[in-house]
Parts: structure tokens; sequence; C-alpha cells
């Protein structure tokens, strides 16, 4: 059989960012996607940062559908029937293209009609069941009774990757490596969603919500202002969401985040378009798979490149420079005609001299840092009822806010050991 340069399989940032760049350098590409089109099945919160891929994209995202600008982000730390929240804006966050909302049904559908116009072939409706072999090596994929030989296979199919699970490329899947997250997408007309968040036309607020959220369970909430949709979703630990007792079903976390009284006024008036539900790696660092093998190259979160750092949700920018270095990688081994595992190992190397791999490992204590009920309980509760305490006027006389500040760390064991412990622990991260 004929062999074509790459087949990638998957559509999303990660498949459709390295297809570009291989296009961009004359190699033959085929895009398959088991989706009606490629944004169908894709989810994300979603932000894109974009400095951390500007130099690395060309003009691949050059006139692309953005949201909104994110100029305004807002944390809130949700305790028993109260909230605290933080409002950020900044001068270059307002001024530079750092981030942008997104929505993938949009994007990823642009970004695979951008590449089309370059002549590659994005085929929708078509899902890989198999991958074919050579000897050792991996020599194309199978789709019921179609087959497409390739010198490489590019295994871009997401978070449960069964491409790299043939290639024996994957470690074993265990439930505190992922979560799973589940997003509404609400209408709103562009104008209340500027004065809600207050924000310009065009700008954006990104908003996290930690503790009483997740009840307890390794996790939080999001919401991202699009131009006339908000984004709203939670995200929730698997091995939390398996261990608690009494158990609860996932869905329901969502239902009483948008009962709460600071998110129904945020939705207010809003229709509900789409919903959708995802799993999420969370094994950071240490829950990366073997990225090559003879043939084949893993990449965006089908080799786990995902990062939670507690403030923020990371993986799409490294799903879009994992695809490019894997085209780079891709492009040198044809260039020598050697596409074994050998010369195939490059795109690792190159990664770890990216911020991909870069963040990653400056993360790697990241995951066991956050397996920690009380940071999803106890701390947001206390923190709340502090300033529950500090700001409630009674009909008894007002103690001094430094005395009732100090009676509440001592009544809420903030003073003990095993709390200075964690707060201690926070360097590690
Ligand atoms: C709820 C949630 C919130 C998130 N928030 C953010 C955020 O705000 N910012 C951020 O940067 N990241 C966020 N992420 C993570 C981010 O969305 C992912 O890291 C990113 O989508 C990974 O892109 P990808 O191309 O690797 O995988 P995907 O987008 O999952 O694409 C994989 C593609 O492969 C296709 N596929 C799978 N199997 C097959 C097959 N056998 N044959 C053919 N096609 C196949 C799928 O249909 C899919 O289109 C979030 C994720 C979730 C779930």
């Amino acid at each position: 059989m004929d062999k074509i340069d790459v087949v990638i399989v998957g559509g999303g940032l990660a498949g459709l960012a390295c297809a570009y760049r291989l296009a961009d350098k004359g190699l033959q590409v085929i895009v398959v996607e088991r989706g009606d089109f490629p944004g169908s099945k894709n989810v994300t919160g979603g932000r894109l940062y974009l400095m951390p891929i500007r130099s690395m994209v060309g003009d691949m995202l050059d006139d692309a559908p953005f949201e909104r600008k994110v100029v305004r982000e807002r944390w809130s730390l949700f305790g028993k029937g109260n909230s605290l929240n933080i409002d950020f804006t900044g001068e270059r966050f307002r001024g530079e293209d750092h981030s942008y909302t997104l929505l993938r049904s949009r994007f990823d559908r642009w970004l695979s009609e951008k590449l089309m116009g370059k002549g590659v072939f994005v085929i929708p409706k078509y899902r890989v069941d198999d991958l074919l072999w050579e000897g050792d090596s991996v020599a194309g994929i199978r789709a019921g009774s179609e087959e497409i030989a390739a010198h490489v296979v590019v295994a871009a199919d997401g978070v449960l990757s069964f491409m790299a699970q043939k290639a024996g490329l994957r470690q074993k899947m265990v439930p505190k490596n992922y979560a799973v997250g589940m997003k509404e997408v609400i209408e709103l007309p562009e104008e209340k969603i500027n004065d809600r968040f207050n924000v310009g036309s065009n700008e954006g607020c990104a908003h996290l919500f930690l503790g009483d959220v997740t009840q307890g369970i390794f996790g939080g909430g999001f919401l991202y202002t699009n131009r006339d949709t908000v984004s709203i979703g939670i995200v929730a630990g698997i091995q939390g969401l398996m261990k608690k007792d009494p158990p609860v079903e996932a869905h329901t976390l969502m239902d009483t985040f948008k009962e709460k009284y600071e998110i129904k006024r945020l939705l207010e008036g809003g229709n509900l378009v789409e919903y959708a539900a995802h799993i999420i790696p969370e094994g950071g660092y240490k829950g990366i798979a073997k990225l090559c093998g003879n043939g084949i190259v893993v990449v965006g979160d089908a080799a786990g490149f995902a990062l939670n750092m507690g403030v923020t949700v990371r993986g799409m920018e490294f799903a879009i420079a994992s695809g490019i270095i894997a085209a780079d990688t891709i492009a040198e081994a044809k260039e020598a005609n050697d596409f074994t595992a050998k010369t195939l190992s490059e795109y690792g190397k190159r990664l770890q001299e990216t911020f991909v791999l870069k963040d990653l490992a400056a993360c790697e204590d990241m995951p066991e840092f956050l397996d920690n009920e009380s940071f999803f309980s106890y701390y947001p509760d206390t923190f709340t009822g502090f300033l529950d305490k500090i700001m409630w006027f009674g009909d008894g006389p007002k103690e001094k806010i430094g005395a009732t500040l100090w009676k509440e760390l001592k009544a809420s064991g903030m003073m003990s050991f095993k709390r200075l412990k964690e707060l201690y622990n926070i360097r590690k991260i």
C-alpha cells in the first residue's frame, strides 16, 4: 500500500496545529476526526494563553475567532453560605494579547477550514479503530474496513487516547490522574455581559471558584465570558468522586453551583444553549505518556499535557505547542527518511526546552499538593468565616477586629501544626 507522510488521529487543537505546521513544511497529511466536524466533540473552559505560543504559531492564529480578550480575573472562595472574592485587572492584561476566551465548536472548525484551504484533507465522522503495524513499527490506521498507510501516525485523540494505549505508550489509567469537567454555555446579551462583569465590548472576564462548589472534592468551578454567551462549569477529581461518602453524582454539583446566590445573579435571564462533559488529565508531569514509538508520536491531552495550577487550568496551549513541535520533528524524520523511535524521540527533547515540559516539571508536585480536602472545604470555610465574623454588627458591642481575628484563628485550628505545615508546603508549588 502507498504510504502518505502523516495521518493524524483527532481534529482537536493538538491535531490541527500539527497538521498546519506539516502542511507549511510541504508534507502530505490527513486529519481524521470522529466528530461531525472538528470542534463538535471538544470541550474546554476555556481560555487560551497566547504568550507562551506566540513565537511558534506563525500565521496559524491570524484572524482567529476569539470571543473576548481576558482583562479581568476573578477568584471566589465559597464557604457555607458566604463567599470571598478577589477581582484583579492590570494595564498589561488590558494592553497586550495575553489570553482570550474561545468556544471550541467555533474555533476548531475555523482552524480546520483554514487547514483545508492549504490543501489538507480533514475527514470528519471517521473513527479510527486500530493501528496498522509493520513488525514493531506503527504503519497507519484502520477504521472499519478502511486503512490508511502512513510513515507516521500522530495520536492527537485526546485524554483517553486509545491510539497511545494500542501503541503501548500509555501508563495505566488511575482515577487520581483524571477529573471530570461539566460545562454549560449560557446565552446572554452582549451588553448584559459587559455590565455584569464590568468589562468593555470585546473585553472578558475569567472567574474561578473554589470551596463549597465541589463538596470538599478536588476541583472547582469556572466561568468565562464569551461574546454573547458565558461558559460555566465544574471540574471534580474522579478519585474524590469515587471516595465520596455519601456518594455524590457529578451533575448535581453543577446544579447546586448554578443555584448559588452569587452565580444565579450572573446568569439571570440567560438561555442554556450547550451542555458538555469531558475528562481532563490531572496527573501533571508524572502522568505524562511515553511520547513516541516507531512510527508514532503522541500530542496534546493524549500525552497528558495539561496543568491545573489551582488558580488556572492550562491545556490548549500545550496541545498547540506539542502539535507544532511534533510536526517539526516529523519533518526532519522525513528528510532523514527515518521514522524510528530513535529519530522521533527528538520531539521529547525539544519539548524539554519549551514551556510545555518546563512548566509541567516546575509544577510536578502540584497534583499531590492539591490532593488535600482542606483546600476545598476547610480553608474556604475558615477564611469566609473570618470575614463573616468581622463584618457582622450584631446587637451587642463590637469587639476589636484584631481580637476577633485572633480568637477565630485559634478556634479554627489555623494555628495548629498541621495547618502551619500545609501553608509552609505552599513553597513547593
Ligand atoms: C471542562 C474543561 C475545562 C477546561 N478549561 C481549559 C481552559 O480554560 N484553558 C485551557 O487551556 N485548557 C482547558 N482545558 C483543557 C483543554 O481543553 C484540553 O487540554 C485541550 O482540549 C486538549 O486538546 P487536544 O487536541 O489534545 O484534545 P481534544 O480537544 O480532546 O481533541 C481530541 C480529538 O480526537 C478525536 N478523537 C478521539 N478518538 C478518536 C478516534 N478514535 N478517531 C478519530 N478521532 C478521534 C476527538 O473527537 C477530538 O476531536 C479544559 C478541559 C475541560 C474538559
